[in-house]
């Protein structure tokens, strides 16, 4: 196992590139893992190949580190644990104070895959977009939850299991700038041309900020991020 690597939780978002990038300035072996649990639209399983090829293109310091990308098919679980990204329902605010859009359990059944996956192939640590401060009601993007699933994980697997999540403590605005300081203009440009992140998988209108229906709970959040940053509008 090489010390100086990294597997990171990728699906093709602002905020999964933006960790893939923080990653491949740090470690010098890295790859990517992506989940299909059936999404309602396959839109970020479209992109990320295309993410994956602009970055080798933009930055060939980091291409020579990025290693395979792979898919794992969690369809199953995407039939236990319905929720509006998954199936036809409207994307709202539940009774419970949770969006409908909090799949239960998905990030630790992710975590548990990923880290599974990074003991097979030799990579030491975990890498995710999770983060607390745009708060969106998701109890498995905590901190808190985080540490419990690297403990856990640790004692399970009997290695040590670390996740590092860069994210966790910026606001959106601050998740553009650290792309910023990573991979300057080229990368920000990246970001906005090719990642995606509209709950309602439209790639149709081009706003500032990317591509996106620009209502969504995801359009907004990222719009109000690009806002702060001092995005051109
Ligand atoms: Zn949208």
């Amino acid at each position: 196992m090489t010390a100086s690597s990294a597997l990171v939780l990728f699906s093709a978002g602002q905020d999964s590139t933006t960790c893939l990038a923080w990653a491949l300035d740090r470690f010098e072996r890295v790859e990517t893992v992506g989940f299909d649990y059936g999404q309602r639209h396959a839109i970020e399983l479209e992109q990320r190949p295309r993410v994956l090829e602009a970055i080798r293109r933009a930055f060939p310091a980091w291409a020579a580190r990025l290693g395979n990308d792979h898919m794992v098919d969690l369809r199953g679980f995407g039939a236990i644990a319905e929720s509006a990204l998954t199936a036809d329902r409207a994307i709202e605010m539940q009774a419970n104070g949770l969006p409908s859009t909090f799949v239960p359990g998905r990030n630790l059944a992710f975590l548990v895959c990923a880290a599974a996956l990074a003991d097979r192939r030799g990579l030491a640590r975990l890498v995710g977009g999770m983060c607390e401060t745009d708060y969106s009601g998701y109890p498995d993007c905590r901190r808190a939850t985080l540490d419990a699933m690297a403990q856990a994980l640790t004692l399970g697997l009997d290695r040590e299991t670390p996740i590092d999540t860069p994210l966790m403590h910026l606001t959106k605005g601050e998740t553009w700038g650290l792309a910023q300081t990573l991979g300057g203009r080229a990368l920000v440009d990246l970001i906005v041309e090719d990642t995606h992140t509209c709950y309602r998988g439209d790639r149709t209108h081009r706003q500032a900020w990317g591509y996106g229906c620009g209502e969504c709970p995801a359009c907004a959040l990222r719009a109000e991020g690009w806002a702060a940053f001092g995005g051109a509008a």
